[in-house]
């Protein structure tokens, strides 16, 4: 039954119930995380066969020895693979080490410190303000509340962020420098922006030096038949008269191995070259021989793709028993909402306004760690104190239903309470 629709008396009746099956969940003594998108162990098994390779063939097709050092664009098939998913040219992409964030990371202080190719100082010597679409990812928040630029929310949208008012901000505001965005299957929403959406943010007026991280992360992580085909955005970005608007990140962190995969830049010359320019400081070049492994293990493009299809196979029931635990326990009573995606790591949870870090606290107490209250926003701050991101890939799958039933629970009770409160007021 609706709760907004019961009488005081109801609610205390359906709480007292919930109370009951609260108490018991406490008493189960669980001990389960749903706070981080991390690959389940079967997923990682999918990728065993990279721990034999490349054997003793530690030479690339252009005869590179890859077990010395140099190379700082990384191997040439490796970037055509990766190229053809991410629809760079593979001149425009560089193949680098484990961790696109890490990358994410250098282009925020390099721009800091020295300034990007458009601009007339250095950052650090001026106002930078990024626009962060929320719910959004937390490590991205987290670099740039880190290094002091502010952070200013925009909404996302079901086709992509709230364009009209990044372009009402980046117009006005000079001290805009950035954008995060998760273009594909967004962390945490799900949602892959459209094709207009992003020919807007290519075009809005903005400072020269504003940046667009397009971190496709979850480019090609699919729980349907196929992902969204990839926009070709350095060219867009190059029509519509910005090329250096654009950083394209990726990497292979939930497609192989996390924490041992390769990480991938994509972006115009010029801004490869004063990147390169910067990165050649600190690293003489990546892990050729782990990225000679993954161009062996894949083949091709289509490799990555079948193996893919691999990890819907575990994913997709996963997720699909996330979708029927949170629509039957949760549907009929409307005190929540939440996405369903199609792809990504994420199912995005929004419970009664004012509940969502109650829910979470709740699900501590009975062994269920959720993702920190307004972790999805910057500076921690969910104005509305509704969101939670639920993690549903490395449990186990009867872990996940019973830390979901519970979720449920702590969501039902946590709304009877928030209701009664202002019943009573
Ligand atoms: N970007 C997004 C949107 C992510 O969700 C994640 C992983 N959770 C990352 C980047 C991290 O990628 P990497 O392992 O390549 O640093």
């Amino acid at each position: 039954m609706n709760y907004h629709s019961m009488s005081a008396d109801q609610l205390r009746e359906t709480q007292s119930d919930l109370r009951k099956l609260y108490d018991a969940l406490c008493a189960a003594g669980l001990s389960l995380d749903l706070t981080r998108g991390k690959p389940a162990p079967e997923q990682l098994d999918l990728s065993n066969g990279l721990l034999a390779l490349p054997g003793d063939e530690y030479r690339d097709a252009a005869g590179t020895d890859t077990r010395n050092y140099g190379g700082i664009v990384g191997l040439p098939e490796i970037r055509q693979i990766f190229g053809e998913l991410f629809a760079v040219d593979p001149d425009n992409l560089m193949a680098l080490g484990n961790a696109s964030l890490e990358v994410m990371h250098d282009l925020t202080v390099f721009s800091l410190l020295r300034g990007t190719v458009d601009s007339d100082r250095p950052w650090k010597d001026q106002k930078v303000k990024f626009l962060c679409p929320v719910p959004g990812y937390d490590r991205h928040f987290a670099i740039t509340e880190t290094y002091g630029i502010e952070m200013v929310p925009v909404p996302m949208l079901p086709d992509g962020p709230d364009v009209d008012a990044c372009a009402a901000l980046t117009a006005d505001d000079p001290s805009i420098k950035g954008m995060w965005a998760v273009p594909t299957y967004s962390n945490p929403t799900g949602v892959t922006f459209s094709e207009e959406v992003t020919r807007r943010l290519l075009e809005m007026p903005a400072a020269d030096d504003f940046r667009i991280y397009w971190d496709n992360a979850y480019a090609v992580h699919t729980l349907v038949e196929a992902p969204p085909t990839p926009l070709p955005i350095l060219e867009m970005a190059a029509a519509a008269g910005h090329p250096n608007r654009v950083f394209v990140l990726g990497s292979t962190s939930k497609i192989t191995f996390a924490g041992a995969g390769v990480s991938f830049f994509g972006a115009s010359t010029e801004n490869l070259d004063w990147f390169k320019k910067h990165l050649a400081i600190k690293t003489i070049g990546p892990d050729k021989v782990n990225q000679l492994r993954h161009i062996r293990f894949f083949g091709d493009a289509d490799g990555v793709r079948a193996h893919m299809a691999k990890h819907r196979e575990i994913l997709a029931p996963k997720f699909r028993m996330v979708l029927d635990i949170l629509d039957d326990r949760l549907a009929d009573s409307k005190v929540a909402a939440w996405s369903e995606p199609e792809g990504g790591y994420f199912v995005n949870l929004d419970v009664i306004d004012g509940t969502a870090r109650r829910v979470i606290e709740l699900a501590k107490q009975a062994g269920i760690a959720l993702t920190a209250a307004g972790s999805a926003f910057p500076y921690k701050q969910d104005p509305n104190d509704r969101n939670i991101r639920l993690a549903p890939t490395f449990p186990t799958t009867d872990d996940l239903a019973k830390a979901m039933d519970g979720v449920a629970t702590c969501v039902l009770l946590a709304a009877t309470e928030s209701l009664l409160a202002s019943s009573d007021s």
